[in-house]
């Protein structure tokens, strides 16, 4: 057993040291101690020997220096995957002792959820309490039910014509790269590994270059479980460089991508030119949130509120233009405004705290950008609509009304605390404007009169419509996107066939009459 190198089930990979690291200043017991790339079970410095800076969105400061992979950072870690997929034990082990490896993981991240939040809200800037009572809760849940999933994967047999025994077996589909964005950097992590584990593939992820720490803590973790060494590599680096260098590897099976809709059309050319590998696309939305005449406004504005603003408007899923039905429409704008303008907005880490800073100055000078845009186009501001104090990346709660689809406010993926309020009279016009965007991810339907709600949700070209209800992300349910929303499903039974080949094993019989 070499000293310093990953030995199996419950040791920790090496390059990380509970003696040194840096302490976060909320929490100084909680420290950074990963910042290597995670390769063949081993933190190890960059080809390059760079590194990049990670900054905390609360004050702009540098949190840590990580290694900065590229290409060839890329093509180590693909060939320990490659490796740990043609020769190693991952894929051959039973299901249930892969299952039994993610179900320890799960059980590690419940432990350690104090580090893995304090990680995920110094690096991004969401509110405390949501990493650690939200977000950490979901991510052992789904790891829990992709190991749930393990063991009952299996094919079919099928009553052919001919005198032919028919099966198909479901095989892990390979080496999984996977690209990940910054606005949940860990619940991503657990939405790509989980179902890439449980089917037997091995991995090379990705994470997104103002958010690396959460995944190599992650990872770490899982190694701890008893994942074999070269199963999950971790590479933090840059799109153009690293995640670009993953999308075109001839040596990837299959890329998994969560991110802006202008790089899901990068990666799937990156794809198709290097090795046709499939692609499962995750992009932006526009949902619509539809307000219908007989709806509770106090309700309906506070779900509408959340809809929009939850992660600091930091979603994919966000519901950025809020349809209100005219007979209501007054009454909600006027409590639509109250509501945003008692939005608690300040230092994530303080109880109580409902929105953060945005995650960097790229971010946050785009959506004061769009914010000029709307009042540029004739939209009404009625509320925010500019910076919150003068250090960091905070911005005041906004809320648009008056505004009209052709405005880029209604268009663009916003990504920010802003609210677009737009009024509709009757259902074929909402349904024909909310379905007016390039966009298809979600909607949400605010109504208690069943025939509305069953209308609505057959027709609009979405996702997911959620019904009096919203951002429900149960490990169970399907999400995806229609249009340029994305390709194909994530969680869920359907995000298994991501990760699987069908074979098709054809046997000649010699007794037919035995079918
Ligand atoms: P955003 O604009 O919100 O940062 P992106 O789609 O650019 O979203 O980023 C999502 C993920 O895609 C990140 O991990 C990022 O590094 C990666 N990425 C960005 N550009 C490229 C690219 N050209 N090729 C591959 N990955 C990329």
């Amino acid at each position: 057993m070499l000293p310093g190198r990953f030995c199996g089930v419950g040791r920790v990979v090496s390059g990380y040291s509970t003696s040194t690291g840096i302490e976060n200043p909320i929490n100084p017991s909680i420290k950074v101690h990963c910042t290597q790339l995670l390769i063949n079970g081993n933190f190890v410095d960059s080809a390059s020997g760079k590194t990049f800076p990670t900054y905390d969105p609360r004050t702009g400061d540098v949190i840590a220096h990580v290694a900065e992979g590229d290409a060839e950072d890329i093509d180590r870690a693909v060939c320990a995957a490659r490796k740990a997929f043609d020769e190693g034990p991952w894929p051959k082990m039973t299901a249930y002792e892969r299952s039994k490896v993610l179900f320890r993981f799960a059980d590690l991240l419940d432990k350690h959820i104090e580090e893995l939040a304090t990680l995920e809200t110094w690096d991004n800037g969401k509110p405390y309490e949501q990493s650690a009572k939200i977000e950490l809760p979901m991510i052992s849940r789904i790891i829990r039910y992709y190991a749930g999933w393990a063991d009952k994967i299996h094919g079919l047999t099928i009553p052919a014509d001919g005198p032919h025994l028919v099966q198909t077996i479901h095989e892990p589909i390979g080496v999984a790269g996977q690209i990940i964005p910054w606005n949940f950097p860990l619940l991503m992590f657990a939405w790509k590994v989980g179902p890439a584990l449980a089917c037997g593939c091995t991995i090379v992820l990705k994470s997104a270059e103002q958010t690396p720490l959460s995944a190599l803590y992650a990872a770490k973790l899982l190694h701890e479980a008893g994942l074999p060494p070269g199963v999950l590599n971790v590479v933090s680096g840059f799109g153009p460089t690293a995640g670009a260098a993953l999308a075109s590897h001839m040596d990837v099976d299959k890329l998994a991508f969560t991110g802006s809709s202008e790089t899901g059309k990068i990666v799937l050319e990156l794809a198709s030119k290097s090795n046709l590998k499939p692609v499962t696309l995750e992009l932006g939305g526009k949902s619509p949130f539809i307000v219908c005449k007989d709806a509770d406004v106090d309700k309906a504005v506070e779900l509408a509120h959340f809809a929009l603003f939850f992660n600091q408007g930091q979603c994919c899923s966000a519901g950025s233009r809020t349809y209100v039905h005219e007979d209501v429409h007054d009454e909600f704008i006027e409590k639509a405004k109250a509501r945003a303008l008692k939005r608690s907005v300040g230092d994530p880490f303080k109880a109580g705290v409902e929105q953060g800073p945005q995650i960097d100055s790229e971010q946050f000078e785009k959506i004061l950008r769009y914010i000029r845009s709307g009042i540029e186009s004739g939209a009404t501001l009625i509320t925010g609509g500019d910076r919150l104090g003068s250090k960091g990346f905070y911005i005041q709660p906004t809320v648009f009304t008056n505004v009209k689809e052709d405005m880029l406010i209604a268009q663009d993926e916003i990504f920010g605390p802003v609210q677009s309020i737009l009024k509709f009279r009757d259902m074929d016009e909402v349904i024909r404007r909310a379905n007016s965007t390039r966009y298809g991810l979600a909607a949400g339907v605010f109504t208690n009169d069943l025939d509305t709600a069953n209308t609505l949700s057959r027709a609009l070209k979405v996702g997911t419509v959620w019904i009096n209800c919203y951002d429900v992300f149960d490990a169970a349910i399907p999400f995806g996107g229609y249009k340029m929303s994305g390709q194909g499903r994530e969680k869920g039974v359907h995000c298994l066939s991501n990760y699987l080949q069908v074979k098709a094993i054809v046997a000649s019989l010699k007794n037919p009459a035995w079918i």
